[in-house]
């Protein structure tokens, strides 16, 4: 099957127009944010322009625009993840959501000797709330290993969850070189036990990879600007079954249903994890985001086109005939539904890769992708990664593999 064109139109993306020290910017660091369409910029300046209020406290009209767009925003982005309104919690962002439960939930349920696995993949944002969690409580981090394949070791996690498992923290595939996790395998190792799970969705929701009627998790966290969102816009999905475990993170505004100058009683959720103005602009953005998505693509689709790149990519790398390059992501994956490539240029720092492929035009990331403990793991320092989306394209590939056969030639 030929590989899609890109799908998304770049002309909807105007920063995609822009050259970089002359040349046409080729936008390879989508893993880390992405772009964003004229319809979703149009969208938050038109509410700045015409609808801006804050929401709930207004009886006035503009009040009442706002918060019906907010909660209209609400209804969209659940129906994107399949979850009911009252299941999604606007926040910043990944980071934010999951420190949201480790405030709302963990703090208050986790003791001493009890434990919380994680994966050796995490985000410094899914590993930082439960270190800090882990001290607070005097319960313990247990990660579960990766293979040969740098696959989740499913033998490993089985042996890891076991009956002090209470807390089981994971991510949905790994921003750092591309690995994906079998959720529905891992859940029901932590259903067996009675633990709590929750998903770092971050890399996988901006591909409509959720879904979260067939995903038998308690939380999940993503994040708007990954997705041609609005930064500082992100969601937190609990499921309604967990609601009465909850205590708010923060407190104020927004969030009360009643006050008196000794106590409180608070509104039920979403609310109730919602205190101050929230990310209003921000969210009527996201949602125009999530249906310029679903307008312009399906699942299978964007995988079919990302997974054509990665391809693409590692067989114009194998044409080197040479091994100064190294690809770190597990190749059979990254050309059946991998969005991302990570290698490393053998005796050359990641920095000096990046910063010669910006000299092209070609923007990539470099570093350890805020997974410092994986790094060290896989015994690298640095690396760089290539991520697509859907409005990369097979041209973008070909220039970053001659700009690289360049590089290793000068
Ligand atoms: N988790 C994963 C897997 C990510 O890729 C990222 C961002 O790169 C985060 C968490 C943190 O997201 P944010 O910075 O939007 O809060």
């Amino acid at each position: 099957m030929p590989l899609p064109m890109n799908i998304f139109d770049k002309k909807d993306f105007p920063i995609l127009a822009r050259q970089v020290h002359g040349n046409p910017l080729a936008y390879l660091d989508n893993a880390s944010t992405t772009q964003k369409p004229r319809e979703v910029i149009d969208a938050v300046v038109r509410f700045y322009e015409w609808s801006n209020a804050n929401t709930y406290r207004g009886v006035h009209t503009l009040g009442e625009e706002a918060t019906s767009l907010y909660e209209q925003a609400r209804a969209q982005i659940a129906a994107y993840i399949g979850c009911k309104p009252n299941e999604l919690v606007f926040t910043s962002g990944t980071t934010e959501s999951i420190n949201m439960v480790a405030h709302a939930w963990a703090l208050n349920h986790l003791k001493e000797g009890d434990e919380i696995v994680l994966s050796v993949l995490e985000h410094h944002a899914n590993l930082l709330p439960w270190q800090h969690v882990a001290q607070k409580t005097g319960a313990h981090l247990r990660f579960i290993p990766l293979n040969e394949q740098l696959e989740l070791d499913m033998h490993a996690a089985q042996e890891l969850i076991g009956t002090r498992t209470k807390f089981v923290a994971i991510t949905h595939a790994s921003n750092a070189i591309g690995t994906h996790v079998d959720i529905g395998r891992i859940a029901v190792m932590a259903r067996a036990v009675g633990a709590r799970i929750l998903v770092d969705a971050a890399q996988t929701v901006p591909r409509m990879g959720v879904d979260l009627r067939t995903m038998d998790v308690d939380f999940l966290a993503f994040s708007g600007h990954k997705m041609c969102g609005p930064t500082g816009i992100g969601g937190l999905f609990i499921r309604e079954s967990v609601h009465r475990e909850l205590e708010p993170f923060m407190l104020g505004g927004g969030m009360v249903f009643s006050v008196q100058q000794e106590v409180a009683s608070f509104m039920p959720m979403p609310q109730l994890l919602e205190a101050g103005t929230p990310p209003i602009a921000q969210a009527v953005g996201l949602a125009v985001a999530a249906r310029y998505i679903e307008q312009h693509t399906t699942a299978s689709e964007l995988q079919r086109l990302e997974a054509g790149l990665c391809r693409r990519f590692i067989e114009g790398i194998e044409t080197f005939n040479n091994d100064a390059i190294r690809i770190i992501t597990p190749t059979a994956e990254a050309i059946e539904r991998g969005h991302m490539v990570a290698f490393e240029v053998r005796g050359i720092h990641a920095h000096d890769v990046a910063a010669y492929l910006d000299r092209q035009g070609i923007a990539v990331r470099a570093g350890n992708h805020c997974a410092q403990p994986l790094a060290v793991y896989l015994g690298i320092s640095s690396f760089v990664r290539v991520s697509f989306y859907g409005y990369s394209d097979e041209t973008e590939v070909d220039r970053l593999v001659a700009a690289l056969h360049a590089f290793l030639k000068a």
